[in-house]
């Protein structure tokens, strides 16, 4: 028979649930966590243009708090999460004092279906939240791979699909904008104009997503990109050489977060390097590509054993998750099209090609689900394009990031192509620094024998 204990306390996760999920926003302060600076700002300013006050949450600052409140078990992006959260709950505090008023603001904390521990971590930060006066009432908005992140019932329905589309666009410039930055931060003229230069852009692209994100005058948005990439073209310095070419997979928070990857990517640029990161938008893709797949499955097992029930609602979930991600595909491809022959800018994968890699060698699949199947098929593909090296960075101890070294040291051994795990938490490895100068010196010579092909 359940105790009274165990009845209290199914009471109160319950309670902190209702806090968690989906509602709409209200007059409510959106709050974004920093993930990746320059979405997390664009995606801010696609909230404004709709009406809706938006903040970017500072990032690692808060740090401390996010390992108090955390028991060391959880994985590197909950603690930071959590510290950020916290920290932003505590200086508004000051700021503001009795006029704090915690019920004012949404926190948005993305979730994700799986195996591993990433979709307790809003329930988890509810019930940390609850515990301080008056945060209970801060409201924790859930997205989820689930439903291919659906922000369905946050706004009014007539500005649902507008708004699906400002924000898909919004982290499809931000991808860009990355990729121009680290096309251009390795052979900049001197040193720390890229980086003075994209700050400065994004700001410029903010407030384009504010005046035309609602409307959706992308066209307008994309013209000022292309101004934006030509400006960031004279910042390469002919003169410099190229180098060799780097590809990044890994686990989303810790691939895009600057801070919790150690600025990873500076660091390779540092020791020689020209870096390609796996974007945002293929995380977002495969957020609608996955249950389209699942809904195409279900749908293929019903109909064979002749369970005729659940087809209708099969077939809507197709049609759902079709529809959406023909969309972003079609747009994605659209909009590299359009700025590609200004700079060359790396393309970006498709997840059903990434599907088909994974099909043809027979090395893992996308029945297991997990980053793991984006990132063994991305290595693949990055090693067929010819680069040079590549780097897995995931939390440690994260499950489909070790599993997705397991599955391709081998394999990186076969082809000769330099391989690099590089898991992080909030310690600094001694080590670290060595071995991104020793896998610096294998791309090089890799580069010295193949060239480059992209
Ligand atoms: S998949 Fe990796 S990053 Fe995500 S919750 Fe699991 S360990 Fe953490």
């Amino acid at each position: 028979m359940e105790s009274k204990t165990e009845r209290n306390e199914d009471k109160v996760f319950k309670l902190s649930l209702e806090s968690v999920g989906k509602f709409q926003l209200g007059k409510r302060i959106v709050l974004i966590p920093e993930m990746n600076r320059i979405a997390a700002y664009l995606f801010a300013s696609t909230f404004k243009s709709f009406g809706i006050d938006a903040r970017v949450l500072e990032t690692f600052k808060g740090m401390d708090l996010g390992i108090e409140y955390t028991s060391g078990k959880e994985c590197y992006p909950c603690q930071v999460t959590m510290g950020d959260i916290l920290y932003f709950a505590k200086k508004e505090k000051e700021r503001l004092g009795d006029a704090f008023k915690p019920e004012n603001y949404v926190y948005f904390l993305p979730e994700s279906d799986g195996p591993c521990r990433y979709g307790m971590y809003n329930k988890y930060q509810r019930i940390v939240l609850d515990s301080f006066p008056g945060l209970d009432k801060l409201k924790i908005f859930s997205l989820t791979t689930k439903d291919g992140y659906s922000v369905d019932g946050m706004i009014p329905s007539e500005q649902i699909l507008d708004f699906k589309k400002a924000g898909y666009f919004s982290l499809l410039i931000a991808d860009l904008m990355d990729r121009l930055l680290w096309r251009i931060r390795p052979y900049e003229k001197k040193p720390g104009m890229a980086d003075e230069f994209i700050e400065r852009a994004m700001r410029v692209m903010g407030q384009c997503f504010e005046a035309y994100g609602q409307s959706l005058e992308f066209d307008r948005i994309l013209s000022r990109l292309e101004e934006i990439i030509g400006e960031g073209n004279t910042i390469i310095d002919p003169e410099v050489p190229q180098k060799p070419l780097i590809g990044i997979v890994g686990e989303i928070f810790l691939r895009m977060h600057c801070g919790s990857n150690q600025d990873l990517i500076r660091t390779l640029e540092r020791h020689g390097a020209e870096v390609v990161n796996a974007s945002l938008c293929e995380w977002v893709n495969y957020a609608s590509y996955e249950p389209l797949r699942e809904a195409r499955e279900n749908f293929r097992l019903n109909l064979k054993s002749l369970r005729l029930g659940h087809l209708k609602t099969y077939i809507k979930d197709m049609m759902r998750y079709g529809l959406d991600l023909f969309y972003k595909e079609h747009k994605q491809k659209q909009v590299y099209k359009r700025v590609q022959p200004l700079l060359n800018l790396a393309d970006d994968h498709k997840i059903s090609h990434l599907e088909k890699i994974l099909k043809e060698d027979d090395i893992f699949s996308f029945d297991v689900g997990t980053e793991a199947c984006l990132s063994i098929s991305a290595i693949i593909q990055y090693a067929r394009e010819g680069y040079n090296g590549i780097v897995n960075v995931y939390p440690f101890t994260c499950m489909p990031s070790t599993t997705t070294s397991a599955v391709v040291r081998p394999l990186m051994n076969r082809l000769g192509v330099p391989y690099l795990d590089t898991p992080y938490d909030a310690s600094i490895q001694p080590g670290r620094e060595a071995a991104i100068r020793t896998f610096m010196y294998q791309a090089y010579q890799h580069y010295k024998r193949h060239g480059r092909k992209v």
